[in-house]
């Protein structure tokens, strides 16, 4: 195994309120040592970190992985390059799989399989009920003795109250944080998009905000009434944040994330039927992406999580109502943040956004991450705040550009007139365009001009990415 010495950044751990200039030194496999400035020694690594951020690795509690049964769409190998790229050392992935990962021997087969294919740590969230049907609680101990770490059925949400309540008891009593994708069903069925001006204008049925609140409140009434642990997943409406306020005032043990996507994009986004832009919850009004974004800045969202959700390009190629729900995150949520923080009145303290993606969202799942603690394994991400990149998925790449390799190197153009981006900054500068490596490529910042992007990513002390 080798050793490094990652130099001169400025080192971000939130655990340790550390927000300091110098040197890391990374030796078998661990954080051994940091300092303002060390010596390197014999047989060790020295990197360059100046210009750069040196944080715990990110930690992104919400990802579909997609196996079993959907390799075409991701794996656990792919979506492990793609969360490393990314800047993330551990990440959760739902149980919204075929079959769903509803038994500990499914549980026990992924986290085994994770271990050989994938190159950070994967921690397995279980369903929360028999095949994600909502109608019988599932074995949770022996989901949490075969591995689990909390249980939910995102993507199909408990619908009844009596169901949610046991499931809640149960999780409860084996200290399983509950956690849950808050809809409706009666409210959204057969809606694609948020029901509003720009369903209206293009004649497709929406899911009102409701579709989510009433299920917030339902599951924290449920959740203060068990004493279990309720994550709430995807934020998406401003009557949500207020709800998730109101009920941490309340001392319900609640936590809540919000997606990159929704904290940049509204309804807008869906104007000329751009099946990436397709998601559920779904992008909703201005009003409520910058609740959102209070909602993060005063601390009521605990933390930021993608809801990384790959589908092939002949499912997204579908008419808009037909098209599957989801987009990718992993590649482009660190590069999101950044973007979106610099277009605020009064940006965030790296620390803060350091936090809000690694230490926090490692907190809320009860995970061994989300700092550089000495003698903790090394995880560890540089960040480079400061490079623009441009979101290239791979079709456009290959039409576009003369070869597809991974990172197009530093094409220097005037690109003003091209992006579609809000408040970018003045064109003309280097700007690295970099294709996705996830399997799937449904993003809806292709073409985006990011902020900020990883640099090296090390998973216990390995080298597991490296941009050029
Ligand atoms: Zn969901
Ligand atoms: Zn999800």
């Amino acid at each position: 195994m080798s050793n490094y010495l990652l130099k001169n950044g400025r080192i971000l751990d939130p655990a340790q309120n550390l927000d300091q200039r110098g040197d890391v030194r990374i030796r078998g496999g661990r954080v051994a040592e940091i300092a303002p400035s060390l010596t390197p020694e014999t047989g060790e690594r020295v990197i360059d970190c100046s210009d750069c951020w040196i944080a715990p690795g990110l930690v992104d509690i919400h990802v579909h992985l997609r196996e079993p049964g959907q390799s075409h769409k991701e794996t656990l190998q792919t979506g492990g390059e793609a969360a490393v790229a990314g800047g993330f050392t551990s990440i959760c992935c739902m149980p919204n799989t075929d079959p769903p990962l509803d038994s500990p021997t499914l549980v026990r087969e992924i986290v085994a399989r994770a271990e050989r294919e994938s190159p950070c740590a994967v921690y397995v969230v279980a369903a929360l009920t028999q095949g994600m049907r909502g109608e019988v609680p599932c074995d949770y101990p022996a989901l949490k003795q075969a591995g689990a770490i909390a249980c939910s059925d995102d993507a199909f949400p408990v619908q009844s109250a009596e169901v949610m309540r046991r499931a809640m008891l149960g999780c409860a009593a084996y200290g399983l944080p509950v956690v849950t994708h808050c809809e409706d069903k009666t409210l959204s069925e057969g809606a694609s998009m948020h029901a509003g001006v720009v369903s209206a204008q293009l004649g497709l049925k929406g899911a009102p905000s409701s579709a989510e609140t009433v299920q917030i409140a339902r599951n924290a009434l449920l959740a203060h009434e068990t004493g279990c642990h309720l994550h709430i997943q995807h934020l998406s409406t401003a009557v949500g944040v207020e709800l998730v306020r109101f009920f941490k005032a309340q001392g319900v043990r609640i936590t809540a994330e919000v997606s990159p996507h929704h904290l940049l994009l509204t309804e807008a986004a869906c104007a000329a039927f751009d099946t990436d832009a397709k998601m559920n919850p779904p992008l909703r009004s201005e009003a409520d992406r910058a609740a959102l974004a209070q909602g993060v800045l005063r601390s009521v969202i605990d933390c930021i999580a993608t809801d990384h959700a790959p589908h092939a390009p002949f499912e997204k190629a579908q008419p808009f109502p037909a098209a599957p729900f989801g987009v990718v995150g992993l590649e482009t949520a660190l590069g999101c943040v950044l973007l979106w923080n610099s277009q605020l009145p009064q940006p965030l303290e790296p620390l803060r956004i350091v936090h809000l993606l690694s230490t926090a969202p490692a907190r809320v799942m009860g995970l061994p991450a989300g700092t550089l603690a000495v003698g903790t394994p090394a995880d560890v991400v540089v960040i480079d705040p400061n490079l623009r990149w441009t979101v290239m998925p791979v079709g456009e790449a290959n039409s576009m550009l003369p070869s597809s390799p991974r990172i197009l190197s530093h094409r220097t153009e005037e690109r003003e007139s091209e992006s579609p981006q809000r408040g970018r900054g003045v064109g003309g500068e280097g700007i690295t365009v970099i294709e996705l490596r996830s399997k799937s490529k449904n993003t809806p910042f292709k073409g985006w001009e990011l902020l900020g992007k990883a640099r090296y990513t090390f998973v216990k002390g390995v080298l597991v990415h490296q941009a050029d």
